[in-house]
């Protein structure tokens, strides 16, 4: 199944509730209770030594990837986008592979910035963005500079 299947089987099995908040509400609740059942299956292996139920466990999975699509939705966010920034971040935290010192001595300024670029480069329509007929630059690292400020300014 692909993302796109996903999201439609997401979208006609999910509750309606009176506003997004509440929608928004519903799939945070939703995460953390389905994080419950994926723990529980390890805390009754743990202190009863049940021996724990796989297939169990990636039901959990996949009951925990249905409220993270339901927020997407909800929110109007691809969730491509998200998988992508996840990457970016972590691509960012850790240039090669992971590593205890990056992960122990984290730039959380640069992770930012990654994140915010994701995030704020999403609310532009790049189809309809132009610059004024009457700027000029210099070179081409200059208009790059113009569009990376006016992309990413509040
Ligand atoms: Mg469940």
């Amino acid at each position: 199944m692909n993302l796109q299947d996903f999201k439609e089987s997401v979208i006609r099995t999910m509750a309606e509730l009176d506003s997004p908040w509440h929608d928004n509400l519903h799939m945070v609740l939703g995460l953390v209770t389905e994080s419950g059942e994926l723990a529980d299956a390890f805390k009754k292996e743990l202190a009863y030594h049940k021996e724990i139920d796989w297939t169990n466990v990636k039901e959990e999975l996949g009951d925990l990837l249905w409220y993270v699509m339901g927020m997407c939705i909800v929110n109007g966010w691809d969730l491509e986008d998200i998988l992508q920034t996840n990457s970016d971040k972590l691509k960012a935290r850790y240039p090669e592979k992971f590593d205890t010192d990056f992960a122990n001595n984290r730039d959380l300024k640069k992770e930012r910035k990654v994140l915010e670029g994701a995030s704020t480069i999403n609310l532009v329509d790049i189809n309809s963005f132009r610059f004024p007929d009457q700027l000029e630059f210099e070179s081409g690292e200059e208009y790059l500079k113009r569009v990376y400020d006016i992309m990413y300014s509040e």
